[in-house]
């Protein structure tokens, strides 16, 4: 989007586009946190919001878990440094595995013939699920995090709320 007072572009016009590449390696960092997250904790997502400082997952549960507990198990995938990779499938492998979507709500798009699945480990062996957000190539990447808290909204639904180290 063009800023206030800026003309839009013209149609066909070329443009230079300008990564924030500090700011986007915390939110892949982030982002593939919350994929760790998934998978320590294996409820149906229901919500999340990635943040440079701190995201936000809400899984449908009733459980209560230990914080440290899940901060030290999500620490184990990430220091065993697993590869993180995007493989493509076709729709229809999708529409035969509906196990792999995670998200409660929210279904990965479909009707362009192939979705990307984003694997974690040898041969997907720590977990695969469909996205198309930008993740770290490796698990070791997202460094140290710990969960803050988990709040409890509504009986069935707990919030983890993610954080850096360093930021503590
Ligand atoms: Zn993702």
């Amino acid at each position: 989007m063009p800023l206030d007072g800026q003309p839009r572009p013209a149609v066909g016009e070329a443009l230079t586009l300008h990564v924030d590449w500090a700011r986007r390696y915390k939110l892949m960092r982030m982002h593939t946190a919350c994929h760790i997250l998934s998978v320590v904790c294996q409820f149906p997502i229901t919500g999340a919001a990635v943040g440079e400082d701190e995201s936000r997952v809400d899984f449908d549960m009733a459980e209560t878990i230990d914080k440290d507990e899940i901060t030290a198990r999500m620490m184990e995938i990430v220091t065993a440094n697993h590869p993180v990779y995007v493989q493509w499938i076709t729709d229809a492998d999708l529409v035969a595995n509906p196990g792999i979507v995670k998200s409660k709500n929210v279904r990965p798009p479909s009707g362009m013939g192939r979705v990307s699945l984003v694997c974690m480990g040898e041969n997907a062996s720590v977990d695969s699920q469909p996205c198309g957000g930008t993740h770290v190539s490796e698990t070791q990447e997202v460094g140290t995090i710990h969960i803050v808290k988990i709040e409890k909204k509504g009986k069935e639904n707990r919030r983890f709320r993610i954080r850096f180290d360093t930021q503590k």
